[in-house]
């Protein structure tokens, strides 16, 4: 069973439908939004449905779950009209992560540079 969600975790919030967001997947197990802050003309969020830390303990624990993220990028850019796009999973403090609630960040609508820098 997935741990209880801290009742400070804000992706939780967004998947109980206490804060609001603007939604562009409803997946069985996983929820796509758009991010508030885009670093991207399209910059879209897909979380977890349950409280995971990192992908990775999703992944250990809910592998269809995990899938699931990835598929739905697949679907967002469609959607989106992308012609291609990044999927980034930042983890941990220097790996970039802010809020500790797996999601998948799925950028796109601009050439996307490489390396990242
Ligand atoms: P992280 O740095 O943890 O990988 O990314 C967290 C992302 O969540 C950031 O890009 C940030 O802009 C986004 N974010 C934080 N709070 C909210 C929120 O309340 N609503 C939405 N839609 N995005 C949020
Ligand atoms: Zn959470």
């Amino acid at each position: 069973t997935a741990p209880e969600c801290p009742d400070d975790c804000v992706f939780c919030k967004i998947v109980a439908g206490d804060i609001p967001a603007e939604i562009v997947h409803a997946g069985e197990s996983t929820l796509a939004f758009r991010d508030t802050n885009p670093q991207a003309p399209t910059h879209v969020l897909v979380v977890s449905r349950s409280h995971y830390e990192t992908a990775a303990e999703l992944a250990h624990h809910e592998p269809m779950s995990a899938a699931e993220m990835l598929v739905v990028a697949g679907k967002v850019a469609e959607q989106e009209g992308m012609a291609g796009y990044r999927m980034v999973f930042n983890t941990g403090r220097e790996g970039g992560q802010v809020v500790p609630h797996a999601h998948l960040h799925v950028l796109g609508g601009r050439s996307m540079g490489w390396p990242p820098g």
